[in-house]
């Protein structure tokens, strides 16, 4: 098959042919539909990433059709499917218990083993796969394995959104829209914030009722001005300290911060704000992806026409075209994400 191979950190990805994957005996091969290009990945193609070395073939948000299955696997040749960049092994207590996203055997197809930019994929623990709905097309369904589920766990679970509540959203990359969204959808009331005007303009077109460019000044102080006391809920999306302190200081007392962007830097260590948190009595929430179990919930409101994500994906790109989109993250970045849907070339 065809792979995009990390073979020197921050250098473009090799194109190569290399071995087809083996199917393990759990499990499933894919043939891969889509992958998104995420700023985890981009982390792992710095090496900044503790875990991924040279080698490994990135992509841990796709979809695909199952091509071949393991005797203990339940899926059939032809199925379509999503999977959540974090496979749980469904055994352990934690899994057991329905927090499978803190599985201690938990498998990172893209981080610790070969990934989907290729043209197939070995999933292994294939019971953490969910049928992908007719509805929801390859490309926009690429989402679902890591930034729109982390989100609508971080929202729906982590931190208890409720309809009427001021959310506010800290970096409008795919987390960050994936929120807007998701927010809109239950019902809260949505501030964006960035740096890059063009991002702003197209969160205010998805239903954001205000967009604050971080550039322009004390950009918390601005949304506890806007909301009458700060934001309930806040979300951080990018994974730095300017961003995570704004996030936590534009709360109202009581409000909850969910740190959902992967911290950046090799110690992936912050100086923040506590005096906010202990002053305003404030929760903080860590959060990283979602128990399959939960992919219904979020599968029926898009399905039900509730929430589209279309607006998420700014273009398609082939394998070749991965290296430049990862190259991209270590600016400022353009509105939407981008999908691998040709895996030819
Ligand atoms: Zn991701
Ligand atoms: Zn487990």
């Amino acid at each position: 098959m065809r792979a995009a191979v990390l073979r020197t950190y921050s250098e473009d990805l090799s194109l190569e042919t290399v071995a087809d994957p083996v199917c393990e005996a759990d499990g499933v091969v894919l043939r891969v539909l889509a992958c998104g290009i995420c700023r985890s990945d981009w982390h792992g193609w710095t090496g900044e990433h503790p875990r991924v070395k040279p080698g490994q073939i990135p992509g841990h948000e796709y979809c695909g059709e199952v091509v071949e299955t393991g005797p203990q696997s339940t899926w059939k040749v032809g199925d379509r499917v999503v999977a959540p960049f974090l496979l749980a092994c469904g055994a352990c207590p934690a899994c057991q218990s329905g927090h499978s996203n803190t599985c201690g055997r938990q498998r990172l197809p893209g981080f610790t083993e070969p990934g989907a930019f290729a043209g197939l994929i070995s999933v292994p623990f294939a019971h953490n796969l969910a049928r992908l709905p007719d509805s929801l097309t390859p490309v926009v369904a690429a989402g679902l394995g890591c930034r729109v589920t982390t989100v609508w766990h971080a929202l729906t679970d982590r931190a208890a959104l409720q309809a009427g509540e001021w959310l506010a959203v800290h970096g409008t990359g795919g987390i960050g829209l994936s929120a807007l969204l998701l927010g809109c959808a239950l019902g809260a009331r949505v501030i964006v914030v960035d740096v890059v005007p063009e991002k702003l303009t197209h969160a205010l077109t998805l239903g954001a009722e205000a967009a604050i460019d971080a550039r322009d000044g004390d950009a918390a102080q601005r949304i506890v001005e806007m909301t009458g006391g700060g934001a309930h809920l806040s979300i951080e999306a990018l994974g730095i300290a300017a961003t995570t302190n704004a996030s936590i200081e534009c709360l109202r007392p009581l409000g909850r911060h969910v740190q959902i962007g992967m911290p950046v830097g090799h110690t992936a260590r912050m100086e923040i704000n506590m005096n906010a948190v202990y002053m305003k009595n404030l929760a903080l929430f860590g959060t990283r992806g979602m128990p399959s179990w939960r992919y219904p919930s979020l599968l029926s409101l898009i399905e039900a026409g509730r929430v589209d994500f279309t607006p998420l994906v700014a273009r398609e790109v082939t394998l070749s075209g991965a290296s430049a989109e990862l190259r991209a993250f270590n600016g400022p970045t353009a509105p939407g994400v981008a999908v691998i849907t040709d895996f030819s070339a």
